[in-house]
C-alpha cells in the first residue's frame, strides 16, 4: 500500500461495517416497540426510578466504542420503562398528546432521510408546506395565509406575537428595536392565558406588564366589557393596545374566551387577533364540538400543537399567520451564504423565512403519514370522544358526594376535588396533593392540579386516544377508596 491507499482505508464513518447485523438488531427494535405500545394498558401509568437507573445516568462520557446492541440494552433496560408516562390510557396530566406508532415511524424515517428543512427544492420542504396548508383547512383559514411548523406551541404563540408587535410598533422595529416605538405596545388576555405569553412579552423585549390579564367570567373565560375598558384605559394614559389574544381552551380548565365576540373587539379597536389554539383550534375538526371555537377563523394569527390533539410525536407546533406577507416581513432575512437559486436544491422558498430558527427537523412526515392513514375525519372524532370522555367523569363526580367539581367543563378538562368535612383549604390542598401522589406512585394514574379562584383542585386532561370510560371510572372508584385510607392515616386511631 502506498501512503495514498493507507488514508484512504483509515478513513472512518459511522455506517456499520456490517449492515446485515445492524438490519437484526433493527429488526428487534421494532419488535419490542410493537409489543411496547400492545402492552402500554398492563404497564403502571408511572413508576419511580430504582436508585441503579438513577446512577445510570451519572455514567461518564463515553471516549470509546461499543457494541450498538449493548448500547440498545442499556436503553432498553434504563430507558424505555419509565417514561414520563403519556402514551399511557390513565395519563392526564398537564396536557400533551398520546403519540402514535405510524407517527413514530415517521420520525424514524425523517431522521434516517436526515433532510434540514432548508433549501427549498426537496421533498421535506414540500411535504412540510403541505402540512401547515392541511393546518389552514382545519382551522378554516385561506390557503393563502403564512404558516410554519415550529417545536410546539409555545414557540407557535412567539411566531403570531412577534408579528403583531411588528406590525403594530408604528416604527421599522425590526432596524430600529423596541426602543424607538413612538408608544409602549400593550397586549391583552385573559387572567387565564398560559405562561408562554408571558416569556413572549419578555423576550420581545416589551416586558410582562406589556401583557394585561383581564379578570374571567364565572366560566373562566376572559370578560370582554372589562377587555373594552383596559382598552380604554390604556389609550388614554399613552399606550397603544396592538393585540388582543383569546384562548381556545385555557390549560387550567379548557375555557374557550368567546372568539366572535374578541374578533369583534379587534376589528373595532384596530388591534391584531391572536388565538392561542395549541389545546382548542383542533376542535374546529370536531364535528360535535366545532361550534365552540367559532370565530377562530377570523384571527390573524393562530398558534396550534399537532404533538397535543393530533397526537404527533413531540415536537411539532404550527403558527399560522392570516397575512403571508406579514409573516414573512417579520422574519425573512437572507444573508449571502442563504441566497437561492434559479434551479436546483437552493430553488423554490426557503422556510426559514417564517421563524427563528434555521435548521429545522422534518417534523412534517410524521404528522403526515398518521393524518394520512386516519384520515382528519377520525381526529376530529377522536377530539369528540375525548371531550365526550370529560363529560363522563363530570357526571360521575357530581354524582359522587366524596367530590366537587371545582369549574365547569367546557371541553376535555374537568377540574374537582376530593371534599374533606370541615378542611380548611389548606387541608384540603394537602389532602388532594397526597391522593394525587399516591395515584402515581400506586401507578393507578396521572393527573396534576392547579388553582382556579384561588381554590387548590385536581385536574384531569383527556387528550389521549387510549383512554375508555372505564379508566375514568376507575379512577373515580381508586379515588374514593384513596380517600378513605388518606383519611383514616391522618386520624389517630
Ligand atoms: C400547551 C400550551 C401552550 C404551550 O405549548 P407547548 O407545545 O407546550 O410549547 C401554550 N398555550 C396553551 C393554551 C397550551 O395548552
Amino acid at each position: 500500500m502506498d501512503s495514498f491507499q493507507e488514508a484512504a482505508a483509515a478513513d472512518e464513518t459511522l455506517d456499520p461495517p456490517d449492515w446485515t447485523e445492524v438490519g437484526a438488531l433493527s429488526h428487534r427494535i421494532v419488535d419490542d416497540a410493537i409489543a411496547y405500545l400492545k402492552d402500554v394498558r398492563e404497564r403502571p401509568a408511572w413508576r419511580e426510578m430504582p436508585a441503579e437507573v438513577r446512577d445510570f445516568f451519572d455514567a461518564p462520557m463515553p471516549r470509546s466504542a461499543a457494541p450498538v446492541a449493548d448500547v440498545y440494552g442499556d436503553v432498553a433496560r434504563n430507558v424505555m420503562p419509565y417514561p414520563m408516562g403519556n402514551i399511557h390510557p390513565r395519563f392526564w396530566s398537564w396536557y400533551m398528546g398520546a403519540s402514535n406508532f405510524t407517527g413514530a415511524l415517521g420520525d424514524f424515517l425523517a431522521a434516517v432521510q436526515g433532510s434540514n428543512l432548508g433549501g427549498g427544492n426537496h421533498a421535506a420542504a414540500l411535504m412540510d408546506s403541505q402540512v401547515v396548508n392541511w393546518m389552514k383547512e382545519m382551522v378554516g383559514f385561506p390557503a393563502s395565509a403564512g404558516g410554519t411548523l415550529v417545536s410546539g406551541g409555545s414557540m407557535a404563540n412567539i411566531i403570531g406575537l412577534t408579528v403583531a408587535r411588528n406590525v403594530k410598533a408604528g416604527v421599522d422595529v425590526r432596524e430600529r428595536g423596541v426602543g424607538a416605538m413612538p408608544k409602549p405596545l400593550r397586549y391583552y388576555a385573559s387572567d387565564q392565558v398560559h405562561s408562554c405569553h408571558r416569556k413572549a412579552m419578555e423576550a420581545f423585549g416589551l416586558g410582562n406588564r406589556a401583557l394585561r390579564r383581564i379578570p374571567t367570567d364565572d366560566g373562566l373565560r376572559i370578560d370582554i366589557a372589562g377587555l373594552k375598558r383596559a382598552i380604554a384605559e390604556d389609550r388614554a394614559a399613552g399606550f397603544k393596545p396592538a393585540c388582543v389574544i383569546g384562548t381556545a381552551g385555557t390549560v387550567n380548565t379548557g375555557a374557550v374566551d368567546d372568539l366572535q365576540a374578541l374578533a369583534t373587539v379587534a376589528a373595532g379597536e384596530d388591534l391584531w387577533f391572536h388565538v392561542d389554539g395549541c389545546i382548542g383550534a383542533l376542535i374546529a375538526i370536531a364535528p360535535e364540538n366545532r361550534s365552540l371555537v367559532a370565530g377562530i377563523e377570523q384571527a390573524d394569527s393562530i398558534a396550534l400543537d399537532p404533538h397535543k390533539w393530533l397526537h404527533a410525536p413531540f415536537e411539532a407546533g404550527c403558527a399560522l399567520v392570516r397575512d403571508a406577507s406579514l409573516h414573512r416581513n417579520t422574519f425573512a432575512v437572507t444573508p449571502e451564504y442563504l441566497e437561492s437559486t434559479p434551479r436546483g436544491l437552493a430553488s423554490g422558498e426557503w422556510l426559514h423565512d417564517y421563524g427563528l430558527q434555521t435548521s429545522r427537523g422534518f417534523r412534517a412526515l410524521k404528522i403526515w403519514m398518521a393524518l394520512k392513514e386516519h384520515g382528519v375525519e377520525k381526529f376530529g372524532r377522536l377530539i369528540d370522544q375525548n371531550i365526550a370522555q370529560a363529560r363522563h367523569l363530570t357526571g360521575l363526580i357530581e354524582a359522587e358526594p366524596a367530590l366537587e367539581l371545582m369549574a365547569p367543563t367546557t371541553i376535555n378538562i374537568v377540574s374537582f376535588r376530593h371534599r374533606l368535612d370541615g378542611a380548611s383549604e389548606e387541608r384540603l390542598k394537602a389532602f388532594n396533593t397526597e391522593m394525587m401522589l399516591r395515584l402515581q406512585e400506586e401507578g393507578i394514574a396521572v393527573l396534576s392540579d392547579t388553582t382556579v379562584h384561588g381554590r387548590h383542585c385536581l385536574r384531569v386532561a383527556i387528550a389521549n386516544h387510549r383512554t375508555r370510560r372505564e379508566d375514568l371510572d376507575l379512577l373515580v372508584a381508586e379515588m374514593l377508596r384513596l380517600g378513605q385510607e388518606i383519611a383514616a392515616a391522618a386520624t389517630p386511631a
